[in-house]
């Protein structure tokens, strides 16, 4: 059995980022990962496939001293390009500060400067190494190696002692997995109905991209989307999200005059700008999306973090911030628990699920929200107008009314429960000041000063000033 270093399973952006945080206290980690080292290597068949970072993830970034490494990396997006089925396009800005922006970063590269600083802090990685089983009687963990040994052989099974092992393993976790079966946690895997697709808008000519590089592009139509963003090298990562029942539906989309007809139709302006689209679509796999709850994430001295704890939809670009968010709290648990070089790590877990449970909640309720803004409301009049009215109630009660896109993606301080709650109170308000008006002038402000002075407290928040 192999003693010394705590394990981390799992060496993606939560891993990843748990062992430099550790690793900065003094803890010595080893990070076992599945697949190959992503490190030297330009990834995923050529492919670019990136996130929305948000001030969550990149506080965190920051704090951890990853963020320069990453700095060329980031892709501005200062709002949401709508493109209409006739071609038109809008910008719904994000915000009116000039800090309100999010940024799309390589999914790959990310991952590798992170595993290149964790290895600079002196964690050790293992690549190739699979969790397969947790015996909280004997107190261990087996993995197996991915493949065979240098020599052809059979690669031996590993056993690693729980002392303790935190659980990064993504959203399909064999420890959350292992956990509940054994009744230690109670957890549930609630499918979305739908599914996703990527495809690829490449750069023109020297590289120029083709669509609005400052922006996250949306095809809204209505049961499904398309979306963009941008990569750095004048190229977009397109995902389509359609339904899995219904039509129209993945299923359906299975010879190449089904497929062609289907995105001909509903994004001929995307189609133009997509000429691989065929070959992509028959080639890439249709991926599922979901949501985990889990009703505890520890048991003895395993815990769980990150998407194998809480996976939640894309919709709001969160998954990742909220992972990033999730390490820097258990920082600050491991810290307050005064004692690192002996820790109390049941405490460490207990306190770690007590303040982020609640959160992580909320963003998956918000998570799931936020599609049917992307997919329908945003080309819907009514909807435009709350989001216009949202930004001058911002600017009027700076501090108070914060619209709840921007406090989920620019308010790192205030958390996801206190968005969710404070968005529920602003949502009715815009409902009710934007009943029956067409624009700014029939709205009663002096209505909507009362409800804001009244039910949404004073917060301390950067830049509201
Ligand atoms: C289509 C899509 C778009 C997204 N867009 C965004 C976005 O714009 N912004 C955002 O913030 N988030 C986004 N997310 C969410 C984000 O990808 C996840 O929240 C994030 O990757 C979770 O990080 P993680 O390290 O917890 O898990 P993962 O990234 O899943 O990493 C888990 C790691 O564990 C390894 N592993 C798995 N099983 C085992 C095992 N048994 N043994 C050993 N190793 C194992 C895997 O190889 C992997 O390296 C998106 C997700 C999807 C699906």
């Amino acid at each position: 059995m192999t003693r010394g270093p705590l394990a981390i399973v799992g060496a993606g952006p939560t891993g990843a980022l748990l062992a430099i945080l550790l690793e900065r206290r003094g803890l010595a980690t080893t990070l076992y990962d599945a697949r190959p080292d992503p490190r030297g290597h330009a990834g995923d068949a050529g492919r670019s496939i990136n996130l929305a970072l948000a001030d969550r993830g990149l506080h965190a970034l920051e704090q951890a001293g990853v963020l320069p490494a990453l700095a060329d990396a980031l892709m501005p997006m200062r709002g949401r390009m709508i493109h209409a089925r006739d071609g038109g396009q809008s910008l719904q800005p994000y915000g009116q500060r000039a800090r309100e922006v999010i940024y799309s970063v390589s999914r790959h590269r990310l991952n590798q400067v992170l595993l290149e600083v964790a290895a600079a802090e002196g964690a050790t990685l293992e690549f190739n190494h699979r969790l397969e089983d947790l015996d909280f009687t004997k107190g261990t963990a087996r993995l197996r190696h991915v493949g065979r040994a240098r020599d052809g052989a059979e690669a031996p099974e590993r056993t690693v002692a729980l002392q303790p092992l935190l659980a990064a393993d993504g959203a399909g976790s064999v420890a959350r997995r292992r956990m509940a079966a054994l009744g230690l946690i109670a957890a549930r895997e609630v499918d979305l109905a739908h599914g996703y697709k990527e495809l690829t808008v490449p750069s023109g000519i020297g590289g120029a991209p083709l669509l609005a590089a400052d922006a996250l592009h949306i095809w809204p139509r209505g049961n499904f989307m398309l979306i963009a963003l941008p990569n750095a090298d004048g190229s977009f990562t397109a995902t389509l999200f359609l339904a899995n029942q219904g039509a129209p539906r993945f299923a359906a989309l299975d010879t190449p005059g089904a497929i062609e007809d289907f995105l001909q139709r509903e994004f001929p302006d995307a189609c133009a700008l997509m000429p691989d689209r065929l070959r992509e679509f028959e080639t890439h796999p249709t991926g599922f999306l979901g949501t985990v709850y889990a009703d505890g994430w520890h048991a003895d001295q395993v815990c769980l973090l990150g998407d194998a704890a809480h996976a939640i939809v894309p919709f709001h670009g969160q998954g990742m911030n909220c992972c990033f968010e999730d390490c820097m709290t258990f920082a600050a648990c491991l810290d307050r628990d005064g004692a690192l070089d002996d820790p109390q790590w049941p405490r460490v877990f207990a306190a770690f699920f007590a303040e982020r449970k609640a959160n992580t909640d909320a963003i998956a309720a918000m998570a799931i929200d936020n599609y049917l803004e992307m997919r329908e409301r945003v080309a819907d009049p009514r909807f435009m107008l709350q989001q216009t009215l949202a930004l001058e109630l911002e600017r009027r009660h700076p501090g108070r009314f914060i619209p709840r896109y921007a406090m989920v993606m620019f308010h790192h301080e205030i958390p996801y429960a206190t968005a969710q709650a404070r968005g529920a109170v602003q949502a009715r308000l815009l409902a009710d000041l934007t009943d029956g008006i067409g624009d700014l002038g029939g709205v009663d402000f002096d209505l909507a000063r009362s409800v804001i002075e009244r039910d949404l407290p004073l917060i301390d928040v950067a830049g509201q000033a």
